[in-house]
């Protein structure tokens, strides 16, 4: 191996129209200043750097914090004392509601991506490096392997119990979906406290509660997968947008790039023509695991796959530059005045 590199994840996203600069002059109403002004906090949880925007209180911010801080005690693979990790050295175990509830969801994702999203990959993605950073090529023969034990379908689950049982070898990785839940709890948890405008960047899942405090969309940046700067503005209220990328952890050896997404047919490093995926929706888990997943289809199967779908857009960004954004996002996507490495737009329709 000759180079590696871990890109820091907090610039996946750029946000824009956010942390607008304080009026000239305060209100007198001391309430009315806490709703104009937003709370700002910053959590290092799930590896990643998440940003959040409360036009709240700092209590709603805090319990949004050890919200995230509680999920990710309990879903995080390589934590010995999450329950995750349990799962997968005990080859088995009974799950909080939690993460009871996530696997249950990501399960139902596997089954409808046909295996493209598979939270049975994880014996493939450690040998590549990918949770420890010590990256390395497997071989064929010592994928062949692993890839015996990749099977979502093998995993024993009982929604009504929690108890889940794995087969020998067998080892599973909510980090797909993982950040998307999270951020669906926290806006739930949000929005019971009576907070209608919040914006959280978790690590590049952008989840937005509401509009901005002045009725207007959030205006988010997709970020550009060739350099500096960003692809696109999107304008939501209300909804998720999230990216995967293959820039967002790699490493090259022998000259070959290396991404994290794996394909769980061949338990190779995807490297399809796409290198990012963005999905919009309202669910976050959705997005969260329809971004992994549409990555590994690449380009026709995703555009096949969104055409029987109803739950979500999906800008797709492949090598040469091309920008293909399905047709529900034609009025809220716009361009940035010059990107570099990327051609036109075309507009996927349904027909
Ligand atoms: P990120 O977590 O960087 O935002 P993703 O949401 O796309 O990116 O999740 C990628 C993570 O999911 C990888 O780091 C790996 O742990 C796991 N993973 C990789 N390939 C798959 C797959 N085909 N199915 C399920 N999980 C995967
Ligand atoms: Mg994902």
């Amino acid at each position: 191996m000759k180079r590696v590199f871990a890109l820091p994840l907090l610039l996946a996203l750029l946000l824009t129209g956010c942390g607008s600069p304080p009026p000239a002059e305060q209100p007198p109403d001391a309430q009315q200043t806490a709703a104009a002004q937003p709370v700002t906090g910053t959590v290092f949880a799930m590896d990643t750097v998440m940003d959040l925007t409360i036009y709240g209180g700092e209590e709603q911010l805090a319990a949004a914090q050890t919200r995230i801080k509680e999920l990710e005690s309990k879903l995080s693979v390589t934590d010995e004392n999450s329950e995750v990790y349990a799962v997968n050295h005990n080859g088995g175990g009974t799950l909080s509601a939690d993460t009871a509830d996530l696997l249950g969801r990501a399960l139902e994702l596997c089954g409808r991506t046909g295996g493209a999203l598979d939270v049975s990959i994880y014996p493939v993605v450690r040998a590549w490096g990918f949770t420890t950073g010590e990256y390395r090529v497997p071989g064929e023969e010592e994928l062949e392997e692993l890839l015996a034990h990749v099977d979502y379908t093998q995993i024993g689950f009982g929604e009504e119990d929690g108890q889940v049982t794995l087969a020998p070898g067998m080892e599973m990785d909510l980090g797909s979906v993982a950040k998307g839940y999270t951020g669906d709890q926290v806006i739930s948890l949000l929005r019971e406290g009576g907070v209608t405008s919040a914006l959280l960047n978790l690590g590049g899942n952008v989840q937005a509660l509401g509009s901005k405090p002045d009725g207007s969309p959030w205006r988010i940046a997709v970020r550009n997968p060739f350099g500096d700067g960003y692809a696109g503005i999107l304008e939501v209220d209300d909804q998720a947008v999230i990216t995967s990328g293959g820039y967002e952890r790699y490493f090259e050896a022998d000259g070959q790039t290396y991404w994290h997404i794996i394909d769980p047919v061949t338990g190779a490093s995807v490297r399809n023509g796409l290198v990012s995926v963005t999905i919009v929706g309202d669910s976050g888990l959705v997005c969260d695991g329809l971004s992994t997943a549409l990555f590994v289809m690449g380009l026709e199967d995703a555009v096949e796959f969104w055409r029987a779908a109803d739950d979500f857009e999906t800008i797709l960004i492949a090598e040469g530059g091309q920008i293909y954004i399905t047709e529900g996002l034609e009025a809220v996507f716009s361009l940035p005045d010059q990107a570099s490495g990327l051609e036109g737009v075309t507009v996927i329709r349904r027909d």
